[in-house]
């Protein structure tokens, strides 16, 4: 992504270089080649299912301790997804996220929001372990975090997007909700616990007056690749653990 777009919302703290260039990439390519119409096309139930497949392999193979990473990493490489793509970057910003939570023997689960201009205004990871604290999801820290980055003036996360590993739970997604973001962007699903698609829909109840756009999938593989690895490794008696994301 061309680093055109940068501009003066890039703050000492998140950006400072050339780095932040590539921070911005994600929501201007979406604007530039998804909008709200190629979002709806590729995010929606049709492209749900098959990318969820992939990711829920990698999952159910990490559970039983075996591996098969390798047909969703194929079948990614090869088809072109010009609504995905964008969002690599910024997901892979939440996967380094996610990689630091298990110094604290806490599950592989990252996140960042992004401002409206694409800056980095908040991160996290799943830091349940870390802070004793059952609410601890990844997507709780940054959204948090972000509000305070906002200068805790307004805790409306408006024009906001929410960048996670693993599909959001119940919890996750109700704050996402009640934080106005307006999109959320997700990596692997989460068969058991997932609330944007998997077993709820909860950002896309037509109840509520407020429903963020959804877009899941995004280097679904790699986003589940860090959990089969964390629940591999013999010194995390973790097992599945569901409502992690
Ligand atoms: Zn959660």
């Amino acid at each position: 992504m061309p680093p055109e777009k940068n501009d003066e919302h890039v703050g000492p703290d998140e950006h400072g270089g050339p780095d932040g260039h590539v921070e911005h990439g994600g929501p201007d390519g979406h604007v530039e080649h998804g909008g709200p119409d190629g979002h709806v096309e590729h995010g929606g139930p049709d492209g749900q299912g098959v990318v969820r497949d992939g990711g829920q392999d990698a999952l159910r193979d990490g559970e039983r301790g075996e591996g098969a990473d390798d047909a969703p990493d194929e079948r990614e490489a090869d088809v072109p997804d010009p609504v995905r793509a964008p969002w690599h970057e910024p997901m892979r910003l939440a996967l380094a996220e996610a990689a630091r939570a298990p110094e604290t023997g806490d599950v592989p689960v990252g996140a960042v929001v992004l401002g409206p201009d694409g800056t980095v205004l908040g991160r996290g990871h799943n830091a349940r372990e870390a802070d004793g604290d059952p609410t601890a999801h990844a997507e709780l820290i940054a959204l948090r975090a972000a509000a305070h980055t906002q200068g805790g003036q307004d805790w409306r996360l408006t024009d906001c997007t929410l960048v996670v590993t693993l599909e959001p739970c119940t919890m996750c997604a109700g704050a996402a909700v009640l934080s106005r973001v307006a999109r959320v962007v997700y990596g692997a699903p989460d068969p058991k616990a997932g609330a944007a698609g998997s077993l709820w829909d909860a950002l896309r109840d037509r109840r509520l007056n407020h429903r963020p756009e959804v877009l899941n999938g995004v280097l679904a593989p790699e986003c589940a690749a860090l959990l089969t690895h964390f629940f591999r490794t013999p010194d995390t008696d973790f097992g599945p653990a569901p409502g992690v994301g």
